[in-house]
């Protein structure tokens, strides 16, 4: 193909993508749709400067506009999470953490942190495992005694295991909560205090829960004890892809100089600007749109268990955020799952489960499947309509019926939920395809 032809062939695969989601049921846990203001947003000429450094204090000329959004921004995430100090220059949730890393710790100290199959992420990770945390800062990890029966960290053992960290001169520097896989909260007034008695700095990693939080629905970081949180901007708090760090005055000067110029230069102005009026959003609408997710995710879960699909947390009502987690082992394995349903237009992927290193289970054929409910909310879904999602799975996963023309009935039942809601304007269709270039349809 001339360079010509490949022109047209990417933006024919984009309008392609937007009609593939148009006509899907997108439940990737850590996915949303933002609304049109923050695509417009993403789309401005902010996208195409430079603002290093801190409002005011500009490495840069050309910010007269740039300074007021970000100071908006930053004053707008600290109103959504009670905070003191909010930065919202982090380009990702993985940056914001490096911040974190780089602030208040040094290549060769020890972190306490969820393993990945119990929930944690890979940024908190080992460097045998190429994880950011041991990869990138030089930091040894230990991971919290996990128990499967609650789904959470085990506040008992974690503080056996800290005191005998101690002994053997292993006193972690950070701790770390928060994680990937995340049903319940994870027990920080329980541990707070024993971990602050050992000098320990807490983060709180709320990439996926950030928008609950915001909603007031999930747990309440801040105010039960840890010193710093991180975020995604793009998971259940609904702007475009990004980062965010919220503290303490106390912390603002050692955060700054980690944003910049320790972990970025530009700091993607047009996602500063994306996350101001997503954070609006949240002070609108969000407690009713956070306590609208846990709901379908608890109805999900429930129907889908009704089925008889193995959904974890079951003695807990399976959830208390907007993701379930199923095992999936009785009907094949999660790789195949997430292809059988992609298949139909059913969107979600594969897990690893508590338990599954240990069996020789492994990420592309672990035992699970992870649902998340966001998108699906933000689409105006309601419990009426999990229902109806937990039969098309299971018409797939069960039955085995032909994806194809499950996709049929996936797409039909579509067609009723065009739009982005809780925002302010929703003209502009949620998977509308925008283009600014005069080609003949692709
Ligand atoms: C998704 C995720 C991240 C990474 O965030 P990015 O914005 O993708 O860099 C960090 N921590 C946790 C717990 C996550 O789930």
């Amino acid at each position: 193909m001339d360079t010509n032809e490949l022109f047209d062939k990417v933006l024919g695969l984009l309008r392609k993508h937007h009609e593939w989601f148009n006509n899907s049921i997108p439940l990737i846990a850590s996915e949303n749709i933002p609304s049109p203001a923050v695509r417009e947003a993403i789309i401005s000429d902010f996208g195409n400067r430079y603002a290093e450094g801190w409002p005011g204090e500009r490495v840069y000329a050309g910010c007269t506009y740039i300074d007021q959004v970000e100071i908006i921004c930053n004053d707008l995430a600290k109103r959504v999470f009670g905070a003191e100090f909010a930065d919202c220059r982090a380009t990702s949730g993985v940056v914001a953490n490096l911040a974190i890393y780089s602030a208040f710790s040094d290549p060769g100290d020890y972190m306490i942190a969820a393993s990945i199959p119990t929930g944690g992420h890979i940024s908190h990770g080992k460097k045998e495992h190429s994880g950011t945390a041991g990869l990138v800062h030089g930091l040894n990890i230990e991971h919290y005694p996990f128990s499967k029966e609650e789904m959470t960290i085990d506040v008992d053992a974690t503080k056996k295991k800290i005191e005998e960290m101690a002994r053997s001169g292993k006193t972690p520097k950070l701790g770390m909560f928060g994680g990937s896989l995340f049903l319940f909260p994870h027990p920080v007034k329980e541990l707070a205090d024993f971990m602050h008695d050992y000098n320990i700095h807490i983060n709180y990693d709320g990439a996926h829960v950030a928008g609950l939080i915001a909603g007031g629905r999930f747990q309440d970081p801040l105010r039960e004890g840890v010193d710093t949180m991180t975020m995604s901007s793009h998971k259940t708090l609904w702007g475009p892809q990004g980062g965010i760090i919220v503290s303490y005055d106390k912390y603002a000067e050692s955060i700054k100089k980690a944003i910049f110029p320790g972990n970025t230069s530009s700091h993607h102005l047009h996602h500063v600007a994306g996350k101001a009026i997503a954070l609006t959003e949240s002070l609108e609408f969000g407690k009713e749109y956070a306590t609208q997710v846990i709901a379908n995710a608890q109805k999900l879960g429930e129907q889908l268990a009704g089925l008889g699909f193995g959904v974890l947390g079951e003695k807990r009502g399976y959830t208390e955020s907007h993701q379930i987690a199923v095992d999936v082992s009785k009907f094949g394995d999660g790789g195949t799952v997430e292809k059988d349903l992609e298949n139909a237009n059913i969107i979600l992927n594969r897990q690893l489960l508590p338990g599954d290193i240990k069996a020789g289970r492994h990420y592309m054929h672990p035992s699970g499947i992870r649902i998340g409910v966001p998108e699906v909310t933000r689409l105006g879904m309601k419990e009426d309509q999990m229902i109806d999602i937990a039969h098309f799975i299971k018409r797939v996963v069960i039955e085995k019926e032909n994806p194809t023309i499950v996709a049929k009935d996936v797409s039909n039942f579509r067609k009723e939920f065009q739009k982005v809601h809780y925002t302010f304007d929703n003209i502009t269709g949620a998977y509308e395809y925008i283009s600014l270039v005069n080609r003949s349809k692709q």
